[in-house]
C-alpha cells in the first residue's frame, strides 16, 4: 500500500516536472519566433516579421475586402553616412529614424525596417486607406531635421510610395508591394520631398520597362546593338583628335531607338553592365594600339558603381592589346550626386590607371563647382544647348565666354558639343573654344564610314 502511495506520488511530480519542461519549451520556442522576425538594431519587425504579417489570415481577409494599405520608404543619403562616417554612425541614425517612426505610427500599425535602409507599413481595416496618407505625411515630416550623432550632423530624408485598395477594386498584397515599391521608385527618381501614392500610369510605365528590357535582352543576343563613332575636332588644326562611341540599336520591329530611351532603362537593371561591355568589346575590335586618336566612351552613374569596373577595362583594354591612355571616359555630374566620395575614389583610380576624365554635358547639372578641383577631369565638354542658344541674344554668348575663361583658369580642355552649323562653329572659335563636336563635323557613323571618314580628312591635309 505504502509503495502504491509513493509510485502515485513519484508518477504526479513526474508529470508536473515533464509539463514544465515543455512549458518552458514553448516558451523559448515563441521567444526565437519573435527574436526572428524582429530586427535587433531597430526594435521593428524586420523582413520575415512583414511578411509573416502580410500573409497572415487577418492580413488576407482585410485584403480580400479591399481594407489594405501598404506604405515604402527608402532613405536618401544613408549609405552617405555609413560610408563617410563609418557602420557605428549607420547603425545610429538608424536607430534614430526608427525611433522617429515609431513615435508617429499608431500602435495597430506594422511598422518594419525591411533592408539596409528600407522601411515599410501596413495597415488594415476599414480606414486603412486615411490612415496610409496620413501616416505617410507624419513620417515625411519626422525627417524633417537632421539626424545627430557624436557631434556630427545628417541629413537624411526619405522616398515615400503608398498603395492602397477599396472595396471595388480589392488587391492582393503582393500587388500591394509591388505598386507601393515602384511609387517609392518614382518618388525617389524624381527626387519628392512628399509620398507618392500608386496610380495606373505607373504600372503602365511598369509594363512598358519591362517590354523594353526583354527587348534589349533579345536585341543583344540578335546583334541588334552596333556602335556609331562621331569624330571630335581641333579647330585650331583641323583635324581629328578623337572620336566618341555612341550606342545604336536598330530594332526589328520599333526601328532605330534613341540611346536617351534604352540606357535610363537598362541602367535600371543589370543590362546597363551588358551594355556597357558590348561597347567597350566593340572599340577594343574596332582600334588598336596604332590608333592615332583617342576613343571615349560613356560611363552611367549605375556603371561606375560596379565595385571592379576600373580593372575589368584595363584587362579587356590589355587582352586587345590597347593601352588606357587611348580612351577618354565620359561621366556627367550625375555620378557626383549620390555618394561622392565613393565617386571621387573610383575617378581617381582610373585616373591612376592612365585613362582621361571627361566631364559630359557641363552646365546642365546641379552640382556646385567645388568638385571640378577634386577630380582629376581632362577636358569639360560643354553641353549642347549652350551651342544652340549661339545668336539668340540672351546673353548666352558671354556664358559662353565665362565658360572659356572658366577653362583657362582651370587649365583643362574644353569641349563644344552639338556644333551643327559652320557660323556656330566661327563663334565658338572667337570664344576662344578649340575642341568641337557636332553634325558640322561629321555625324555619328560606323567604323567603316568613320575608317572612310578619316583617310579622307589625311588626304585633304
Ligand atoms: P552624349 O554623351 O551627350 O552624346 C552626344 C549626343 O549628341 C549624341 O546623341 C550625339 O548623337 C548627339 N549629337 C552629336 N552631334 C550633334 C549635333 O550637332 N546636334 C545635335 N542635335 N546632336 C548631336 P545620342 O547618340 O542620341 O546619345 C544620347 C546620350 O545617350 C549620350 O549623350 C549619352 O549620354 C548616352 N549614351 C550614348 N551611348 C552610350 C553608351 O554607350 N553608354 C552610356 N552609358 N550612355 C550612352
Ligand atoms: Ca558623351
Ligand atoms: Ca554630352
Amino acid at each position: 500500500m505504502a509503495y502504491v502511495a509513493l509510485f502515485l506520488v513519484a508518477f504526479q511530480f513526474l508529470r508536473l516536472h515533464v509539463r514544465r519542461l515543455g512549458r518552458r519549451a514553448a516558451n523559448n520556442e515563441r521567444r526565437a519566433r519573435l527574436a526572428a522576425r524582429r530586427d535587433s538594431l531597430s526594435g521593428l519587425a524586420n523582413r520575415q516579421g512583414f511578411n509573416d504579417f502580410i500573409e497572415s489570415s487577418a492580413a488576407e481577409d482585410a485584403a480580400s475586402r479591399g481594407q489594405a494599405a501598404i506604405i515604402y520608404i527608402d532613405l536618401n543619403g544613408f549609405k552617405a553616412v555609413n560610408d563617410k562616417a563609418g557602420h557605428h554612425a549607420g547603425d545610429a541614425v538608424i536607430r534614430a529614424v526608427a525611433q522617429r517612426f515609431r513615435a508617429v505610427i499608431p500602435s495597430d500599425v506594422l511598422l518594419a525596417r525591411i533592408g539596409g535602409d528600407e522601411f515599410a507599413c501596413v495597415m488594415i481595416g476599414e480606414e486603412a486607406a486615411n490612415a496610409a496618407l496620413n501616416i505617410a505625411r507624419r513620417l515625411s515630416a519626422s525627417l524633417e531635421h537632421p539626424v545627430e550623432h557624436d557631434g556630427r550632423v545628417y541629413d537624411i530624408g526619405g522616398a515615400i510610395g503608398i498603395s492602397w485598395s477599396t472595396e471595388q477594386t480589392p488587391k492582393s498584397f503582393d500587388k500591394l508591394v509591388e505598386e507601393a515599391d515602384l511609387a517609392m521608385y518614382r518618388a525617389k527618381a524624381q527626387q519628392l520631398d512628399q509620398p507618392l501614392t500608386y496610380d495606373n500610369s505607373l504600372g503602365l510605365e511598369h509594363e512598358h520597362r519591362r517590354n523594353l528590357e526583354a527587348a534589349i535582352e533579345d536585341g543583344l543576343a540578335k546583334n541588334e546593338f552596333y556602335v556609331a563613332y562621331q569624330p571630335i575636332m581641333d579647330a585650331n588644326t583641323n583635324q581629328v583628335v578623337s572620336v566618341e562611341a555612341l550606342l545604336r540599336w536598330e530594332n526589328e520591329e520599333r526601328g532605330a531607338v534613341p540611346p536617351d530611351v534604352f540606357i535610363p532603362i537598362a541602367e535600371r537593371s543589370k543590362l546597363i553592365q551588358k551594355l556597357g561591355d558590348f561597347v567597350i568589346d566593340t572599340v577594343c575590335q574596332d582600334f588598336d594600339e596604332t590608333t592615332p586618336h583617342t576613343v571615349s566612351i560613356n560611363l552611367s552613374p549605375s556603371q561606375l558603381n560596379a565595385a571592379n569596373i576600373c580593372h575589368h577595362y584595363v584587362d579587356k583594354l590589355m587582352d586587345a592589346g590597347l593601352k588606357p591612355n587611348q580612351i577618354e571616359i565620359e561621366l556627367t555630374e550625375a555620378v557626383l550626386v549620390e555618394d561622392f566620395e565613393r565617386a571621387r575614389e573610383r575617378l581617381v583610380s582610373f585616373s591612376e590607371a592612365g585613362f582621361k576624365l571627361n566631364l559630359d554635358d557641363f552646365g546642365t547639372g546641379f552640382a556646385g563647382m567645388g568638385y571640378l578641383h577634386q577630380i582629376p577631369f581632362n577636358k569639360i565638354k560643354i553641353d549642347k544647348s549652350f551651342v544652340r542658344s549661339i545668336g539668340k541674344g540672351d546673353g548666352s554668348n558671354k556664358m559662353l565666354q565665362a565658360m572659356s575663361l572658366l577653362g583657362d583658369a582651370l587649365k583643362k580642355d574644353l569641349v563644344a558639343e552639338g556644333v551643327e552649323t559652320e557660323s556656330q562653329a566661327s563663334m565658338l572659335k572667337l570664344l576662344g573654344f578649340r575642341f568641337m563636336q557636332g553634325w558640322n563635323f561629321g555625324r555619328p557613323m560606323t567604323i567603316n564610314a568613320l575608317r572612310q571618314h578619316l583617310d579622307n580628312h589625311r588626304r585633304a591635309a
